[in-house]
């Protein structure tokens, strides 16, 4: 089968892998492939991979062999010890100058730790996020690549052809897919895609909890609420497939699938990879974190059922007036959507500022615009807050968005405070608001908390009618 020198070799034919193999062929490239139960590619060559210009190997050594140079491997194995695994197979096959990628969902750091050992043996390492599961990775895919800047006129023209297309501001058809930044800038900023991800999601959760206790909408209904909303400025992936996931019924039990689906939610770790960064910078990411949480504890089910014969609180009472609820709720959810990207957006800068990164905003915004699971028509619009002001300090002071928080903090206060009342958790959508409220507060009660660890501890304290950076200490007990 070997027909000629592979374009790119591929290492890991899982979902991922097989995927972006037919995806990266279809644009007119060779492909080699190897995985370590080398079964699986015979079974790939055998079935979807089959009459293609797919080359097969079984070893690193080999996979080596069939590639041009400098060569291009991407791996697209389970993150964590494999990554380390694939490369020590295939990096003694390997010459300087060629290129080494992770595709998967690796964390930052351990890519800024391969780059670096790899660099010592002339090898150039990329690291890069690719979204989208696996429709996106056969039919586009959201990427984003960092690491090695040398080896990206290389691998450009192949990263580019199969990635996500979308129209630029000026109608242009641009792919999602750029460079975003030296060592594990790439990772990173996938890592914060899915973290923002998990905040879209829990926000559509919440939205869907305060339609169903609070006006009792059937699926069918919530079908058409998510429909309508997907036309509007919520207009995204995620409210699209929402609406879908109403429709679906349940083949067993002809009752809406969503509803016989356990309320218990799973995690693979990239929402608290983002908390912990967050953290790590001091930046209040208040809605991920809030939304990483709740899916905690969705998870203690068993829990939450003994609780709920145990502990008090009000039994919801309906909303009647229908339609001005709907547009509360949507209110509430796209005002919550907008703290959430601006807090994600300032953690991007923030660990841009300690790591040296020159990230461009409104490119990582159009990054994210198709191919991947939190595209959105809301991300052209940060795009233009970051062209009206590149250092935007944060999304929220843009004006347009302070204008859309403006409009919109009404709704969003009376979903907010109604929840609360009627005994329904809206965490993301409440955090949100605090934030909100906490950010436009010239002054916040931290005085006190100044005063404490003072009192306490001679933390010392700054004084607002003297300089910054002058620090007071007082005897409040009069002893010592
Ligand atoms: P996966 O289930 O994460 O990984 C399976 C692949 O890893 C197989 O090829 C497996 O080889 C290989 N592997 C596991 N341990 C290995 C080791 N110690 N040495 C060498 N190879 C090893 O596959 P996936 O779902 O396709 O995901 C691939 C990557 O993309 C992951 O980092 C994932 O987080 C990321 N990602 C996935 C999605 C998605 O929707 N699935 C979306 C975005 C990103 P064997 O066949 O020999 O076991």
């Amino acid at each position: 089968t070997n027909t000629g020198l592979a374009d790119i070799g591929l290492i890991g034919l899982a979902v991922m892998g097989e995927n972006l193999v037919l995806n990266i062929e279809s644009r007119g490239y060779t492909v080699a492939v190897y995985n370590r139960t080398t079964s699986r590619v015979d079974e790939f060559l055998a079935g979807r991979g089959k009459g293609k210009r797919i080359i097969g190997t079984h070893s690193p050594q080999e996979l080596a062999a069939v590639l041009k140079r400098p060569r291009k491997v991407m791996m697209l194995v389970k993150a964590g010890q494999a990554v380390d695994d694939t490369i020590a197979a295939i990096v003694p096959y390997l010459e300087p100058g060629d290129i080494l990628i992770d595709g998967g969902n690796t964390h930052f750091r351990d890519t800024e730790r391969r780059l670096q050992a790899l660099a010592a043996r002339g090898i150039r390492y990329i690291g890069t996020g690719v979204s989208g599961g696996e429709e996106g990775a056969l039919r586009g895919p959201s990427i984003m690549p960092g690491g090695d800047a040398s080896a990206w006129p290389e691998v450009q023209p192949i990263f580019q052809a199969i990635a996500a297309k979308v129209r630029d501001t000026d109608g242009r058809e641009v792919p999602c897919c750029d460079w975003v930044g030296p060592g594990g800038a790439g990772h990173f900023v996938k890592m914060v895609h899915n973290g923002i991800e998990y905040g879209d999601m829990q926000l559509i959760g919440e939205s869907y909890h305060v339609l169903k206790e609070m006006l009792g909408l059937t699926a069918p209904e919530l079908h058409q609420v998510y429909a309508r909303w997907n036309q509007g400025v919520l207009d995204s992936y995620l409210i699209e497939i929402t609406a879908n996931i109403f429709q679906h019924v349940d083949a067993e039990t002809g009752k809406p699938l969503v509803e016989v689906i356990l309320d218990a939610a799973g995690q693979k770790g990239t929402g608290k990879w983002t908390v912990d960064a967050a953290t790590d910078n001091s930046v209040p990411l208040t809605l991920i974190a809030e939304a990483v949480f709740a899916r905690c504890l969705s998870a203690l089910k068993e829990q939450r059922v003994q609780a709920s014969q145990v502990l008090a609180g009000p039994s919801p009472r309906r909303v009647s007036e229908r339609e001005e609820w709907i547009a509360d709720v949507e209110m509430a959810l796209y005002a919550s959507k907008i703290i959430s990207y601006a807090q994600g957006f300032a953690l991007m800068k923030a660990q841009a500022q300690a790591s040296g990164w020159d990230l461009n905003y409104g490119g990582i915004a159009m990054l994210w615009r198709g191919g991947c699971i939190i595209r959105s028509v809301f991300l052209s619009r940060i795009k233009e807050a970051f062209d009206r002001n590149p250092k935007l300090v944060n999304l929220v002071l843009d004006p347009y968005f302070a204008g859309e928080l403006g409009r919109a903090q009404h709704g969003w206060r009376r979903v907010v405070s109604r929840a609360v009342q009627e005994g329904i958790p809206v965490p993301a959508m409440a955090s949100a608001l605090a934030y909100y409220d906490g950010y436009r507060s010239a002054w916040l009660p931290a005085n006190l908390l100044q005063a404490q660890r003072d009192y306490f501890g001679a933390h010392t304290y700054e004084r607002v009618d003297k300089p910054r950076g002058q620090f007071f200490h007082t005897n409040w007990t009069g002893q010592g």
